[in-house]
């Protein structure tokens, strides 16, 4: 079953997503794209596999190209760049949750990709939150040393490539180029917020103009509420 999404449903969503925190809205934009029937539920799924299906929404909602402004680390110049939806995209992981193995000081240690509930269950502003969500990983318990933490930490990103959106970036004044983490859920929320407010604001103007109720003005498509608008203008 998948969720039409309708310009209501997303006002749902932003709604349900106000005061929320970053990965439950993330989430939320998800549960949006989500499609068969899931056995297991879209928090306790790799990261990768919900960054693929933001990028589904918002293809969807608002095309590929993500425009964004960043500073150049080197000579500080403000740069406006595009970012595509296929930058961001990386190799979907195997689900529910990819599974691997290291071995170290002759002891074997599984561990499994990081799902939005490891997210959800660290507190991201905690001393310790990095080795928390490393440990969260590990699968099977057990006391784990910082070798340990730190070697699964450096194998999370083989195990699931889609958990951490990056884009290579390059700067045209003094041609310096780097990588930049790219918060895709952060993005994508921002837009749904400026979405909803403008939506908002038209059904405002509208139902003060014509006596329309919110779900009469957002029975109306786009183009036609623009002519409305106009109209109500003069
Ligand atoms: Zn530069």
């Amino acid at each position: 079953m998948t969720t039409e999404l309708t310009e209501a449903r997303l006002l749902d969503i932003w709604e349900a997503g106000a005061g929320q925190r970053p990965p439950d809205r993330a989430l939320l934009l998800g549960a949006l794209a989500d499609g068969p029937d899931p056995a297991v539920p879209l928090a306790n799924r790799p990261l990768g596999e919900l960054n693929a299906l933001l990028l589904e929404l918002r293809e969807r909602c608002f095309g590929t190209a993500l425009p964004c402004a960043t500073d150049c680390p080197r000579c500080e110049e403000q740069l406006d760049v595009i970012v595509t939806t296929s930058e961001l995209r990386a190799l979907r992981p195997s689900t529910p949750v990819p599974v691997g193995a290291l071995h170290l000081d002759g002891r074997e240690v599984a561990y499994r990709a990081l799902t939005a509930a490891d997210l959800l269950a660290v507190d991201p502003d905690a001393p310790d939150a990095r080795s928390a969500l490393v440990r969260r990983c590990l699968v099977g318990g057990g006391a784990a040393g910082d070798a340990v933490l730190e070697a699964v930490a450096e194998r999370l990103a083989a195990l699931d490539p889609g958990a951490d959106t990056a884009v290579a970036l390059a700067c045209p004044y003094c041609r310096h180029s780097w990588s930049a983490a790219f918060d895709l859920a952060g993005y994508l929320w921002t837009e749904v917020e400026a979405y909803a407010r403008r939506l908002l604001h038209e059904v405002h103007q509208l139902a003060r103009e014509y006596g329309w109720t919110e779900a009469e003005v957002l029975g109306v498509s786009p183009t036609r509420r623009q002519y409305y608008l106009e109209a109500a203008a003069g």
